[in-house]
């Protein structure tokens, strides 16, 4: 090269070190292909390793700019994106199938849940996770951010069902009688894999995720009693999924307001006085003041219930005696009873035991109706927070776009998540696990329930960004 060339070239590589170097800090982080962490954190600038940390020259512009962007300040999808791809890494979405995997195949019903809890213990003790346990026998509540308020919290429950698994699969459930028919071992594998993205993301966290791992939802007692050992402590808003098989993976649903009904279950027990078939005036007769109780219990929704506010009363149990030549001393039936919201739920109740005690008496009966309160089987209405089921559309917008979000009817299933709801702002939503290929179609608590595990990833992310993002919005 001649002297001359050489000054050209010189003045070329001045110009651009003077001109676009500075630019650089601007252009967003591209992933690597080894999907290395720091490369896909756009806080890379303040929590880079050594042989990624910037220029000396970039830093100042760097600097400038990292209270608006590499901490998310002001969220945006770039934020979101950025939550997902963390979740997408396909070693997590390896990691995610294990766990799950290995949660189907040990199943444990309400408040046995032992080894799952000792699995998520273990998962959160490897990432340094700070947790209380035991709560509510076998329940978590473990902690990441700043310790500082605000708190918001997400919460899985762990039950399996007393279900025969029907699927024939590698992972099917090595406990005979018991499955992961409703899908809280994905609610688990999900809310474990936020935990991942929240503790990668601590540093910009700012307030207190809450991650909740309650037992026996389906059982009814699990929330209540993690409630009562200090579950919500500081909890000024809480999120939870299920799982849906009506919807496409990954597609995301809720609705403002009721979305799940409050649900009871009631049995009553009819008295009158044994005595020979063939001789009923000497008898006080029970199969008949209890038949008459079932058609009454008909009328009080058909005749005493706003058309426009659903609610159902259904009478599942009826049962007399075994001799079919005696009268028998007692009948005792049950049912259950759903409404979308606490007035009509309560009247319901209050309604039900009227109409049991009132019509034994035509009969000259005496009745007693147990609605089981203190075991807790009754479910409140789950009704979401407007403001929190914003927060989830917004969240669900970013992450899968719109049209994979849908805002869904109120359904007459119920959760016991009612028994947070009732307490702080919340919003429930659905995730769907439907592939018609995979043959994940079954409803919750079918034997052949399947889920499409792809939702996985989409789940921990949603969850994370929803705890991060909130608390991002409302410190
Ligand atoms: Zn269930
Ligand atoms: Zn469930």
């Amino acid at each position: 090269m001649d002297f001359n060339k050489f000054l050209v070239f010189w003045y070329s590589i001045s110009i651009y070190v003077m001109i676009l170097n500075p630019l650089i800090p601007f252009v967003e982080p591209i992933p690597s292909r080894d999907h290395d962490r720091s490369f896909f954190d756009p806080s890379c600038i303040l929590n880079c390793k050594s042989d990624q940390k910037p220029q000396k020259n970039q830093s100042r512009v760097a600097a400038t700019l990292a209270p608006l962007r590499s901490s998310c300040e002001v969220w945006s999808k770039t934020c979101s994106k950025t939550v997902l791809s963390l979740a997408k890494q396909p070693e997590t979405v390896e990691w995610l199938k294990r766990l799950r995997r290995r949660i189907h195949e040990n199943p444990e019903l309400a408040f046995e849940e032992f080894q799952t809890s000792q699995l998520i213990r273990e998962e959160l003790d490897r990432m340094e996770i700070s947790y209380r346990f035991p709560m509510a026998k076998t329940g978590i509540r473990a902690w990441i951010g700043t310790g500082r308020p605000p708190f918001v919290a997400i919460r899985a429950d762990m039950d399996a069902l007393p279900i025969q698994e029907a699927v024939e699969w590698e992972h099917k459930s090595k406990v005979a009688g018991k499955m992961h028919a409703c899908g809280h071992d994905a609610h688990v594998t999900m809310l474990i894999g936020a935990a991942k993205i929240l503790k990668i993301r601590e540093h910009l966290l700012k307030g207190t995720v809450i991650l909740i791992f309650q037992p026996a939802e389906e059982a009814g007692n699990g929330a209540k009693r993690m409630i009562g050992d200090g579950a919500l402590e500081d909890v000024e808003a809480i999120f939870a999924v299920h799982v849906s098989h009506e919807h496409p993976t990954a597609t995301i649903g809720s609705r403002p307001g009721p979305l799940l009904a409050g649900c009871g279950f009631f049995r009553a027990v009819i008295s009158g006085k044994k005595g020979g078939a063939w001789n009923p005036h000497h008898s006080v007769d029970p199969v008949l003041a209890a038949s008459a109780a079932v058609i009454s219990l008909q009328g009080i929704v058909s005749r005493e219930a706003n058309p426009m506010d659903s609610q159902v009363v259904s009478v599942t149990s009826f049962n007399g005696g075994n001799n079919l030549d005696m009268i028998p001393d007692t009948v005792a039936l049950g049912g259950t009873f759903r409404a979308f919201s606490n007035i009509t739920f309560y009247q319901l109740l209050q309604r039900i035991e009227e109409v049991i005690v009132e019509q034994a008496k035509v009969y000259r009966c005496s009745a007693t109706v147990d609605f089981f309160e203190r075991e807790y089987t009754i479910y409140p209405p789950t009704v979401n927070n407007e403001k929190m089921y914003e927060h989830v559309r917004k969240v669900a917008i970013d992450l899968v776009g719109d049209n994979n979000f849908r805002v869904v009817p109120p359904m007459m299933g119920a959760e016991d998540f009612s028994f947070f709801s009732e307490l702080v702002p919340a919003a429930f939503f659905y995730i769907g696990i439907r592939n018609e290929t995979l043959g994940s179609i079954h409803t919750g608590h079918s034997p052949y329930f399947m889920i499409d595990e792809d939702v996985l990833p989409i789940g921990a992310a949603t969850h994370a960004t929803i705890a991060e993002r909130y608390l991002n919005e409302h410190r």
